[in-house]
């Protein structure tokens, strides 16, 4: 069993887990970060609730993505859900692009739903474009543009990781960003 190991942001301490899935655990075989926010925080201390470790990328994605959330309610802006038909056109694209964008829109929701749930399955390893393509049969246009409007959503991130496509580039792996599942600050964020 491969065993991920990293520090945490509160505390300093070092934490280990076997899968993305689960908490991280202390060497004192804690799950409960006493330096978390939470732990100072009165009215969840009530309620028993408990604090987890976190690493210093995973505080970095919960503030991006509630900065996300924030930014899109006070903007009236609609926050969109995986399965929404998106397509991103430039401003100044041309109307054969827009046509073409048009003719595909009704079927991107699917296309980014099959993308989230593909990197889903095996998000430990991620994927990169190239990898989707060849997962997924799509062309090269189609995939990577779903797959950046789910990074703008804030459904995908970098993994900070790269693997080499067939051409010997470095491709960006993407994961999901809930695999932050203890994805909180204080009781509500
Ligand atoms: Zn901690």
């Amino acid at each position: 069993m491969k065993i991920m190991e990293d520090k945490c942001y509160w505390c300093s301490t070092r934490i280990t887990r076997t899968h993305s899935n689960m908490s991280w655990i202390c060497d004192y075989e804690s799950s409960n970060c006493e330096n978390h926010p939470v732990a100072y925080n009165v009215n969840p201390v009530l309620r028993e609730d408990w604090a987890p470790h976190q690493t210093e990328s995973e505080v970095h994605e919960i503030i991006k993505r509630y900065y996300y959330v924030i930014k899109s309610q006070k903007s009236g802006k609609y926050l969109r859900e995986v399965g929404d038909n998106v397509v991103m056109i430039s401003s100044k694209a041309k109307s054969t692009s827009r046509k073409s964008a048009e003719k595909i829109l009704p079927h991107t929701g699917s296309i980014r739903r099959l993308i989230y749930d593909t990197i889903v399955s095996n998000n430990d390893r991620g994927y990169t474009d190239y990898e989707l393509e060849a997962v997924l049969k799509g062309s090269h246009q189609t995939v990577s543009a779903s797959r950046r409007s789910l990074v703008l959503d804030g459904f995908l991130i970098d993994s900070g990781k790269t693997r080499k496509n067939k051409n010997d580039n470095d491709c960006i792996v993407w994961v999901t960003a809930n695999q932050f599942s203890n994805g909180m600050l204080f009781a509500n964020v």
